[in-house]
């Protein structure tokens, strides 16, 4: 037999090269805009169209290429940043690997136009599939202009697997502002579509974080500052009253790069300690400056993991710098922890005494004397069923929270539960109740349990809320016409720009369910209607959340998006597993269950109750 083995064609292994480097427009916008940052430009344009997958252009004014380097750019491990592999530890550039030009090219139609200052002409290239079309001389301004068109456009698989427009968009704006974060000396600007999304002039970091978040974000941020031999951090934490309930805004930047890392986020938790809501992250935009030599980033292909030498060291210092700043500029003691429990009470409830757990004592109770007092009652029916009614009774106050129809609300003692057994003397237990259908008891705080004909049922109640919740929006959004309350004061809410585009998109659909908006600012959003289910104090960690769940994806058509929104609402509003619910409210929970059109199924399909039959009973006692 033969040899087999062979070399790729270089166009089959850059396109396999690209796979790595290139999963989405957004990657070919990263690796653009380092390399224009790489070539010292002081202003970058980024204009996109249809969320990059027709054209992603980059133009700057950096130091340009000569005729050799221009065609040299687009050969795969093609660099001018290193040069031996020792550099690799001392690497002051973003790009060193020298594969980014060759993995687009491959990939998409390229045009590359650049002039070096020291020139006169310029050189446009075309590269489509790895093959240069055409390369001439022309004339174009000193710097660098890379349009990448039709991304794609050979791998119809890779194509199809981009997400919608609005998807793509976002993460197009994620790598943007993370650049620009990591520059606020170089003006960068992104259009898409003929829309100016950012225009950031050249700044110092805060007035960066301020022009690209909205102008309200600066008063909500804290300094950090520290300088150890190790590491220099500078940057901002936001106070603890504006966290958010997204990870949003967090971002590291290592050398001015950013990066990922769960362990030193997991730092800034720590500093955070005791001052952050439930389930609320806090925004951070912080600066490291290191050794180049005590990190790694060659570990990761895109380049937003890294490694460093002394994590545990980096940890201790960043927990404290924060703490430190936190306690200096004394945010701690404006903190609000009122609200906090607030959040979790369902509205229905909201207004309702809270009820202690009712747990039921019989101070007479002697289960000696009673055995005999038992037998005093034998007269009404069978003394075995009997006898059984009796003890269950007894059992019952050992449940925390639980009142079933037979016992009386307040001071239960036995002898009206015998009373009552009396009269059900005869009956299987739990056949009165099932007349009625809705006796209920709760476990674990999570679950409501009651009886059925034919064996027990368990249902989830943040899951059945949240189904009769959501039924109950969408009746209102799509049967009658939204219905809203007048707010007294109008509220004034403040998001980012990000937020604020998403915002635009499912204001219509956000009318419908009842908000009134009297104004939409760039960063400034006035409400004057509410929906009518909703409680004025809920609105913002309403629509946040709202926005933290539209930020995967808007649906473009109507309907989904009212969809998706009445399932947002309904899961934030829904009471939580954990919350203790009297017996008014659990059969509240379970008679509206059962009116549900879908009672089986939550919204996002998850289970909502389940039944335990007799007979599998049966099975566990045989
Ligand atoms: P890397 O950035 O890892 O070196 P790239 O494929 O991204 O690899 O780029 C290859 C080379 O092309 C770079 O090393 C640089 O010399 C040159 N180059 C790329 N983009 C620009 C630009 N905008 N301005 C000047 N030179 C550039
Ligand atoms: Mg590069």
């Amino acid at each position: 037999m033969s040899d087999i083995i062979q070399l790729l064609p270089d166009h089959v292994a850059n396109q396999i090269a690209a796979g790595e480097v290139v999963q989405r427009p957004a990657s070919v916008i990263k690796e653009l805009l380092e390399n224009s940052i790489d070539a010292h430009a002081t202003r970058i344009q980024v204009v996109i169209k249809d969320a990059g997958k027709t054209l992603i252009q980059v133009v700057d004014d950096g130091v340009g290429m000569s005729v050799t380097d221009a065609r040299m750019s687009f050969e795969r491990h093609a660099t001018s940043k290193i040069k031996l592999a020792d550099d690799l530890f001392s690497l002051k550039t973003k790009g060193f690997r020298g594969e980014a030009l060759a993995s687009i090219a491959a990939i998409a139609h390229v045009e590359l136009k650049t002039r070096r200052a020291e020139e006169e002409i310029g050189t446009c290239i075309k590269m489509e599939g790895s093959q240069v079309v055409s390369q001439e001389a022309c004339v174009t301004p000193k710097g660098t202009c890379l349009s990448v068109k039709n991304l794609f456009y050979n791998i119809p698989a890779r194509r199809n697997f981009l997400k919608s427009d609005n998807v793509e968009t976002r993460h197009i704006i994620d790598e943007f502002q993370r650049v620009a974060l990591a520059h606020p000396d170089i003006s960068f600007s992104l259009t898409h579509n003929n829309n100016e999304l950012f225009q950031l002039p050249p700044s110092n970091q805060r007035q960066r974080i301020t022009n690209i978040f909205g102008g309200k974000t600066n008063e909500k941020l804290v300094p950090v500052e520290e300088d150890t031999g190790i590491v220099k951090v500078s940057g901002f934490v936001g106070k603890p009253e504006f966290a958010k309930k997204s990870r949003g805004e967090q971002f590291f930047f290592v050398n001015n790069r950013f990066i990922k890392s769960p362990y030193l986020n997991h730092a800034v938790v720590a500093a955070f300690e005791g001052l952050l809501k439930d389930k609320s992250y806090p925004s951070y935009f912080l600066y490291l400056d290191v050794d180049p030599k005590s990190i790694d980033i060659n570990i990761h292909p895109t380049k937003t993991e890294i490694k460093f030498d002394d994590e545990h060291a980096l940890y201790a210092i960043l927990k404290s710098a924060i703490k430190h700043s936190l306690g200096q500029f004394n945010v701690a003691p404006m903190l609000d922890f009122e609200r906090d429990s607030d959040l979790d009470t369902p509205y229905d409830y909201k207004n309702k005494n809270a009820s202690a757990p009712q747990i039921e004592v019989d101070r007479d109770f002697n289960p000696f004397k009673n055995e005999g007092g038992l037998a005093s009652f034998s007269g009404g029916g069978g003394n075995v069923s009997y006898r059984r009614e009796r003890s269950a009774a007894s059992w019952d106050g050992i449940y925390t929270g639980l009142e079933t129809e037979t016992m009386p609300e307040s001071s239960a003692n036995l002898k009206e539960i015998e009373f009552e057994s009396e009269e059900v003397t005869g009956n299987l237990f739990g056949a009165k109740e099932e007349e009625h259908g809705r006796s209920t008891f709760q476990l674990n705080k999570k679950y409501i349990i009651s009886t059925l004909k034919s064996g027990l049922l368990a249902i989830d109640q943040h899951r059945a809320h949240t189904r009769i919740l959501y039924e109950e929006l969408l009746k209102n959004i799509t049967v009658s016409a939204a219905v809203s309350q007048q707010l007294l004061f109008p509220l004034k809410l403040q998001f980012n720009k990000h937020e604020n585009e998403m915002l635009k998109e499912i204001k219509d659909s956000l009318e419908q369910t009842g908000f009134v908006f009297s104004e939409f600012g760039r960063d400034e959003v006035e409400i004057t209607g509410i929906p009518t289910l909703i409680a004025e104090s809920e609105v913002e960690m309403l629509l946040e959340k709202l926005l933290a769940d539209f930020e995967k994806e808007v649906p473009s058509d109507g309907f989904s998006q009212t969809d998706l929104m009445a399932k947002s609402l309904a899961s934030s509003m829904a009471v939580r597993s954990g919350t203790l619910l009297n017996s008014a409210e659990q059969q509240h929970i379970v008679n509206r269950l059962f009116a549900c059109k879908e009672p089986g199924l939550t919204p996002f399909n998850k289970t909502i109750f389940t039944t335990i039959g007799v007979d599998e009973l049966d099975k566990k006692f045989a």
